[in-house]
C-alpha cells in the first residue's frame, strides 16, 4: 500500500465571492464542487494517498495561487480541479473532461472512464482547452466537469442526492487512483 501512495491536489472549484457558473441559475456551483472534492479526498486518504486541498472550505483561492499550490506538491504529484458546468441552453446535459498537455491526457481519460461507467451520462468528449489551473501545471493536470448544474434532471440529480455525489466522488477517485498504480 505505502509504496503505491500517491500525492493529490484536489482543486474544487471557485469559492468564496465567485459562485461558479452563470448568473440566477438554481443549483450553485461553488459549494458542489467542494462537496465532490471532500469526497474524494475522504476515499483517496482511504486508499493511502496524501491530499492536499487548494481550499477546504468556503473561501476565494486566486487561480495563480491553486497553481502555486500543485507546483510545490511533490513531483510524483497530480492535479484535479473539480467542476460543474452550466450552459444558457438548459438542454445540454453531460459529462466532460479537460486536459492541457499529454501527460494530463492519461489522468483525464481514466477520470473520464470511470464518471461515464458510474452515471451513465452523455459522454461529451475528453477535450484540450488552454485552462489556466492546466496550462501553467507543472504537475499531470486535468479538469472534470461533472454535469450540468443547468440542467433540470442532471442538476437536481446532483444537487439533491449525496448518494449520486457520492458516486460521482468514488469514479473521480478510482480514476485516480488508476493512474497513480
Ligand atoms: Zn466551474
Amino acid at each position: 500500500m505505502r509504496a503505491r501512495a500517491g500525492t493529490v491536489v484536489l482543486d474544487a472549484g471557485h469559492g468564496g465571492h465567485d459562485p461558479g457558473g452563470i448568473p440566477r441559475q438554481r443549483y450553485q456551483e461553488k459549494s458542489a464542487t467542494l462537496d465532490i472534492a471532500s469526497r474524494v479526498r475522504a476515499r483517496l486518504q482511504a486508499a493511502g494517498h496524501r491530499v492536499i486541498m487548494t481550499r477546504s472550505s468556503d473561501v476565494f483561492v486566486e487561480l495563480s495561487r491553486r497553481v502555486s499550490i500543485s507546483n510545490r506538491a511533490p513531483s510524483g504529484a497530480v492535479f484535479v480541479s473539480i467542476h460543474f458546468n452550466s450552459a444558457p441552453n438548459l438542454d445540454a446535459h453531460g459529462i466532460e473532461t479537460y486536459h492541457y498537455d499529454s501527460r494530463g491526457a492519461a489522468l483525464a481519460e481514466a477520470i473520464h472512464r470511470q464518471v461515464l461507467a458510474a452515471t451513465r451520462e452523455e459522454d461529451r468528449g475528453v477535450r484540450r482547452a488552454r485552462f489556466y489551473v492546466l496550462r501553467y501545471n507543472k504537475r499531470p493536470a486535468c479538469l472534470a466537469e461533472l454535469g450540468f448544474l443547468t440542467n433540470a434532471q442532471e442538476g437536481a440529480r446532483i444537487y439533491r442526492s449525496s448518494a449520486y455525489r457520492q458516486q460521482l466522488a468514488n469514479a473521480v477517485a478510482a480514476g485516480i487512483s488508476s493512474v497513480l498504480r
